[in-house]
């Protein structure tokens, strides 16, 4: 019995961790250099996600002062790679008009 509680408790912390591992490895893939050096790109757990989202995005959100983009983790596990892509091409959009601005974002990520 107890053998089979140390099993919940190591399944219960370990999928979480390895939830995170994919998201990182899928989201190094779909990243591939794309954004300037030095700029952090990290795949958020639901919770921090929630808390960290302007309120129009429910994928990515990019804080162009901090130079980090903030990417749902559960958004990179379940989206198809051409719409996470777009979605990473849509945030670069916004580093590279240093603005706000969502159609300007847009437009980059449509045109590159
Ligand atoms: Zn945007």
């Amino acid at each position: 019995m107890r053998y089979l509680l140390g099993i919940v408790l190591a399944l219960s912390f370990s999928l979480p961790a390895c939830a995170q591992t994919k998201a990182r490895i899928i989201l190094d893939q779909a990243d591939a250099g794309m954004f300037p050096q030095g700029w952090v790109v990290v795949p958020v757990p639901e919770s921090t996600f929630l808390m960290l989202r302007n309120r129009k995005t429910e994928t990515a959100y990019t804080d162009l002062v901090g130079k980090v983009t903030f990417v749902r983790e559960r958004y990179i596990l379940t989206a198809p790679p051409a719409r996470l892509r777009h979605t990473l091409l849509h945030e670069l959009g916004h580093i590279a008009c240093n603005c706000a601005i969502e159609e300007a974002a847009e437009h980059y990520a449509n045109t590159h």
